[in-house]
């Protein structure tokens, strides 16, 4: 510790000193069609980002700056309604962002003192909001947002990679061989429903020439769940899609689609509930050998998993948009458990669950061939977008 002390003098002087960095401007504006924040500040800039409790808007936390002097509040302008007067906190200053309507973050950087016609500025964290759907603004602040972003531009993609510059994406049916997963009150099996839509998929996706897709079965196998993460790792896909069915025993009435990211602690009691069943798959198989790896895991890994949990959200964020438009939606359809089959650190990935074999009508539709292929539709949409290819 002593070491990495003697190595940063900067943090002892921050701690030292008597005299923290002050905030001494907020601006508001317009900037190519985003709405732009900058925070001015006698030193570094750092904050977080979160949604505010209840009503429509973010809450700004400035890490380690004071308040100065009451400086002008800006107006209101383009997506912001207004900004809250500053409130210290310990050693933070938290400022409130009313919304006129849901927004993210496109961009969050940092600018240097310049010189300007006025003298030196200050250090600014400039913050650029962009519109979004209530899933997306919903997604992306399900943890608060740490400022600046990593990179600029660290919410998109990486681009394609291999000399045919295609994507690879894994679909995975869900369930499979003496797994037959959720059954209809017809008798009807999930395992056959998550394979006949994900080659629906997988044929719509080669049809764009855009993207390499690997199944993790294509026809009725029993595939562990490790397995189905170590095939997306080994193949570094670019996206990773697991496709189920649910089905509420003693429920006909719940309906619709709900788009599933990872984490740690569940959403809601139904979330939680749904990935102990979609985790038990594993248990069928002919155990022994089951307890290797899943401790490898590494520290860069986990620098990787929080961009991979970046891009998973804002994917689930337009799988859910997309398939409002084919089939209807749980309330709440965007929710998030603890998967195994979502835990590559390094893949982003989402798993939808298409509706309920518990409802006669969700069954109708999941087992029709022109419900398959509107929901395989809305899919390949969110998937183009995604890749910023849609036409
Ligand atoms: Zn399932």
């Amino acid at each position: 510790m002593t070491f990495i002390a003697l190595l940063l003098p900067g943090a002892f002087a921050g701690t030292a000193a008597a005299d923290p960095a002050r905030v001494t401007r907020l601006q508001l504006g317009l900037n190519a069609g985003l709405t732009r924040l900058v925070v001015e500040a006698s030193g570094p800039v750092e904050a977080e980002l979160s949604a505010q409790p209840d009503g429509l808007g973010l809450s700004l936390s400035l890490t380690d700056l004071r308040w100065a002097a009451p400086p002008a509040q800006p107006n209101a302008a383009g997506l912001v309604a207004a900004l809250g007067l500053p409130v210290q906190n310990g050693g933070r200053t938290d400022i409130a962002i009313d919304l006129i309507e849901p927004a993210v973050v496109e961009r969050a950087f940092r600018l240097e003192p310049q010189n300007g016609p006025l003298g030196p500025s200050g250090h600014r964290l400039v913050i650029d909001l962009r519109p979004a759907d209530p899933q997306a603004y919903a997604a992306a602040f399900t943890a608060p947002v740490a400022l600046p972003l990593p990179t600029t531009v660290d919410i998109a993609p990486p681009p394609a990679h291999g000399a045919d510059r295609k994507y690879t994406i894994v679909l995975d049916p869900g369930h499979g061989g003496q797994d037959p997963g959720a059954i209809s009150a017809s008798g009807r099996h999930e395992k056959d429903i998550t394979l006949a839509v994900a080659l629906a998929v997988a044929n719509r996706l080669r049809a764009t020439g855009r993207y390499h897709v690997i199944l993790t079965r294509d026809r009725d196998r029993f595939v562990r769940l490790n397995d189905r993460v170590a095939l997306a790792r080994q193949h570094e896909a670019a996206l990773f899609l697991s496709i189920h069915a649910d089905s509420l025993r003693g429920d006909r009435a719940t309906s619709g689609a709900t788009v599933y990211t990872r984490a740690d602690a569940a959403t809601d009691l139904e979330a939680e509930a749904l990935a102990l069943r979609e985790n038990r798959a594993d248990q069928l198989a002919d155990s022994a050998a089951d307890r290797e790896v899943d401790d490898v895991v590494s520290i860069l890994l986990d620098l990787a998993s929080r961009d991979t949990a970046r891009l998973s959200g804002r994917f689930a964020g337009l799988l859910t948009a997309s398939m409002s438009d084919s089939i209807a939606l749980r309330r709440n359809a965007m929710r998030a458990a603890n998967f195994r089959v979502l835990s590559a650190p390094d893949v982003p990935s989402a798993l939808l669950e298409l509706g309920y074999l518990s409802n006669p009508g969700d069954e109708a539709l999941l087992f029709s061939e022109s419900g398959r292929s509107r929901l395989a539709a809305a899919a390949v949409a969110a998937i183009d977008r995604y890749f910023g290819v849609a036409p």
